[in-house]
């Protein structure tokens, strides 16, 4: 059935992207926990993947090919967290290259990439990705290798136009890598729009339930710097295990369910607590107040996510307590997972984080708006 090149994104995941005429007759996948794999009495390797799981596991292909043709891209790649998948990508760059990334977005990554192009001889600049024109002047012509952006990006959702960043990138001669891990597949294809390579911490919605860490990179193209990102896998080491492929491989069965379920409670959230007396702002892409909407209502399709955050009137102490009085909501990092989560960022992050003290970021699960809305209602009457 995944050969029919017409079958929506939907069909394709309830399915897992796969025939089981192609295993065996199981309807559902397999785990591959082999090593190693046999050759036969000519010495040619039996089994697709390869002949040791460091290099590829069977699990990996339908996984693989799911992805990739979700993303409308040549190949993809699974790694053992997303900060692997940035870190592969980054590590196929040569000394001397030059990266520009987003001012603004998931602090995992931005933190690691300050410490590790100060380590690792490559030039590093910090830029307002929403501005193509701060985007371009952080460009260092003919040094200026990968452009790195996030959208929507952490904490405060802002929405960077892909297209216009890739024409930056394309005219600096550089590689567009987009994080995609809050947009999904579902809301977004970052290729369609220009960008060279996607990346996504499957262990958010793409696993969505919040027992497997996991990366993915798509590319666009299968060139030389992708080799190069393969052979990163390979053998510098971050390999998926097979008992996570295959949790993975689950959870993307539902991933258009689940997806659009929390999107559709998120802006059902966003539009009821938007100008509550107790906030000083809802920031949520859905919203038409957001700066980045019109952008959002162009990239996004069927939906605008399940990340928000609120800012709370009162400071750190009084977003802490709504925090803390919360009931349905659990108090917890990471987003993507079945159940809704808040957390004060600058709690998490420390004294050096951009973020302000009085914001909640929000994940939106697939309960009932309903009890979501009264939850936040109950904690918010109590500062
Ligand atoms: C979680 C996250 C990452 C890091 O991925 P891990 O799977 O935790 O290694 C990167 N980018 C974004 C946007 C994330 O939310």
């Amino acid at each position: 059935m995944s050969e029919n090149p017409d079958l929506k994104p939907a069909t394709l995941l309830a399915h897992g992207g796969r025939r089981s005429e192609d295993n065996g007759g199981d309807v559902a996948p397999r785990i591959h926990p082999s090593t190693n794999y046999a050759r036969d009495e000519n010495y040619r390797l039996i089994n697709p993947a390869g002949s040791y799981s460091r290099d590829a596991n069977p699990s990996y292909l339908p996984v693989e090919k799911l992805l990739a043709r979700l993303e409308g891209g040549a190949e993809a790649l699974l790694l053992a967290s997303g900060m692997a998948a940035a870190a592969a990508v980054v590590q196929a760059l040569r000394p001397g290259d030059h990266i520009v990334a987003q001012k603004v977005m998931y602090w995992g990554v931005r933190d690691w990439l300050i410490a590790f192009c100060a380590d690792w001889g490559l030039g590093l600049d910090l830029a307002d990705a929403a501005d193509p024109a701060a985007l371009a002047g952080a460009v260092k012509p003919g040094r200026t290798k990968l452009i790195w952006i996030e959208t929507p990006c952490n904490p405060t959702w802002e929405v960077v136009d892909i297209a216009k960043a890739a024409e930056v990138t394309h005219k600096a001669g550089a590689r567009l890598v987009v994080d995609s891990t809050v947009a999904t597949p579902v809301h977004t294809r970052p290729i369609e729009h220009g960008a060279d390579i996607v990346m996504h911490s499957a262990t958010k919605s793409l696993n969505g339930h919040g027992d497997a860490v996991a990366g993915v990179l798509v590319a666009a193209r299968a060139d030389e710097f992708w080799a190069r990102v393969r052979g990163n896998r390979a053998l510098g080491g971050a390999v998926l295990g097979p008992f996570e492929t295959w949790l993975l491989h689950r959870g993307l069965r539902t991933l258009h369910l689940r997806v659009e379920r929390a999107s559709a409670n998120a802006l059902t959230i966003a539009r009821h607590f938007d100008g509550h007396a107790k906030l000083e702002a809802v920031l949520y892409p859905g919203l038409e107040s957001h700066p980045g909407h019109a952008i959002a209502k162009n990239q996004m399709q069927g939906g605008f996510g399940a990340m928000m955050s609120f800012r709370v009137k009162g400071g750190a102490a009084a977003a802490l307590k709504v925090a803390g009085r919360c009931q349905v909501f659990i108090r917890a990092t990471s987003l993507g997972g079945t159940e809704s989560l808040i957390e004060h960022r600058a709690s998490v992050e420390g004294p050096s984080s951009p973020v302000p003290p009085d914001l909640l970021r929000l994940s939106i699960g697939i309960e009932d708006a309903g009890d979501l809305i009264a939850d936040l209602e109950l904690a918010l009457a109590g500062v």
